[in-house]
């Protein structure tokens, strides 16, 4: 087994799993009842499963539909792919380009040039931004424009998308849960997009059960959740009452990103000038913060910029609400203080840092040192998970711990090493709180590799042979 807690490493263990309860962990475990079934290890390195703390489920089952842009590195690489792809005479969905790395704005002409009178709706990496064709504005019901749509009018349009696409069915759902298991992952928090909770009741028992899923609500949909008497940490109704498909926490969008320059920050932005902006004032966060608490839900709060997050942390302080601060990418002391004092999980995605870390240098100069402070969280005593926010960066566990470790990509100069934290402290910030032990439920993932004596490459490509969720086998991978 992997310590992760500073023990030091016991001689080879048993586990044993009852009803989908760990009922024995240690050296030599009795097997107890006859007809046990026996899965030998053979040497290899069992942690609790791990947990994605952050994805948009719906988006990365759709990616691989929608034309990745993910590869280019300008607006001209872009269109040449548009161009590309509407010979085919269909809406164009892209997704994946990082303008907030361009060197210049876009416009609406020069994609309508490329696009031959289609819809073309290009989300930005980190979907708070699109650029869209003059079609697409149209058939959203956009104000025509020559510049991209961003924000709170990007969000409110972005479901009507769906009448460009097919949308994800059950076998793309399956495919990306499988994916996930394959990584070792047990559970994902899904923050999809205002989708109700009727969406995963239905998905559940079309073979997407694999997983342990938190289903969360964004704040639009808070009347129907008190309608229907969902409270955080319960099953969803219809869904069987084995705890693996529950409601989540209350999503809120605070504030916006670095790639489109609008997470809200107490300095400008060294290229744009600009602060950033909040989605709402303090006291309406405040109100649906208190409205989310109020109705038994934990509220899970994007905040992004320093102003953003100190905003949030003083709602929380306000109104007593429990939850998480979603991403705090760039964090102030008092903010730390305050997030340990008032118990708050930061949930931050720590590939995040491979792609915004030349952006950060360049926009955010005065402030790196503040941004993706992990070593700096656990310090303070901060529950810190990890997750991917997938599509923004892939479904990913290995990516994000290897990243915290390492802060970069295997081979490259450590981006401010001294936030850096352990391969064990980065893999107990993937576990939801979990630990191989009697009593605890029977997610286990059993690794090919020792990830604490793994080296950034190694880490970053940890192969798994076996997924147990519940005391189930999701997963076993060939023989390494
Ligand atoms: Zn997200």
């Amino acid at each position: 087994m992997v310590p992760l807690d500073g023990q030091a490493i016991a001689e080879p263990a048993d586990v044993l799993i009852e009803d989908g309860v760990i009922t024995g962990a240690g050296p030599a475990v009795a097997t107890g009842p006859a007809g046990v079934t026996v899965v030998e290890g053979d040497g290899r390195w069992l942690i609790p499963g791990l947990w994605d703390a952050h994805v948009h489920l719906g988006q990365w089952a759709l990616a691989s539909r929608r034309l990745d842009l993910s590869g280019t590195s300008s607006p001209e690489e872009v269109l040449a792919l548009v161009r590309r792809a509407a010979q085919a005479g269909r809406p164009v969905i892209g997704t994946g380009q990082r303008a907030g790395s361009w060197t210049r704005p876009v416009t609406v002409a020069e994609l309508d040039a490329v696009s031959g009178g289609l819809p073309v709706v290009l989300i930005n990496a980190d979907f708070h931004h699109a650029w869209l064709s003059t079609a697409a504005l149209d058939a959203l019901g956009l104000a025509r424009r020559d510049v991209v749509v961003a924000e709170a009018e990007w969000f409110e349009a972005y479901p009507r998308v769906a009448s460009f696409e097919t949308p994800a069915d059950p076998a793309d759902y399956q495919r990306v849960l499988g994916q996930a298991a394959a990584q070792g992952i047990v559970g994902l928090v899904d923050f999809e997009f205002d989708t109700p909770w009727t969406d995963w009741a239905r998905r559940w028992p079309e073979g997407c059960d694999s997983l342990r899923i938190r289903w969360s609500p964004y704040a639009g949909q808070l009347d129907s959740v008190r309608a229907a008497g969902l409270r955080t940490g319960e099953a969803l109704p219809a869904t069987g009452s084995d705890g693996r498909l529950t409601v989540g926490s209350l999503k809120i969008i605070s504030d916006g990103s670095l790639g489109t320059r609008t997470a809200w920050c107490r300095q400008p932005y060294a290229d744009t000038g600009g602060f950033g902006a909040p989605n709402q004032t303090a006291a309406e966060l405040a109100d649906i913060i208190a409205a989310g608490h109020q109705s038994g839900l934990s509220v899970a709060t994007h905040a992004i910029g320093d102003e953003a997050l100190e905003t949030a942390l003083a709602a929380y302080a306000a109104t007593g609400a429990r939850g998480s601060i979603e991403h705090a990418q760039l964090t102030t002391s008092q903010a730390l203080a305050d997030l340990a004092r008032l118990g708050l999980v930061a949930s931050v995605q720590p590939a995040h840092l491979l792609d915004d870390h030349e952006t950060m240098d360049r926009v955010w100069t005065d402030r790196v040192e503040r941004c993706f402070t992990l070593r700096s969280m656990l310090d303070a005593g901060i529950g810190v998970a990890f997750g991917s926010d997938a599509p923004v960066a892939p479904l990913d566990p290995w990516l994000a711990i290897a990243s915290a470790v390492h802060r970069g990509q295997p081979g490259d100069e450590p981006w401010h090493p001294e936030q850096s934290i352990t391969a064990a402290e980065a893999i107990a910030a993937s576990v939801d709180g979990r630990r191989v032990a009697a009593g605890q439920p029977a997610d286990v993932a059993l690794l090919d590799a020792d990830p604490l004596a793994a080296d950034a490459a190694g880490l970053a490509s940890m192969r798994v042979a076996l997924t147990v969720v519940a005391g189930r086998v999701v997963h076993e991978g060939r023989p390494g």
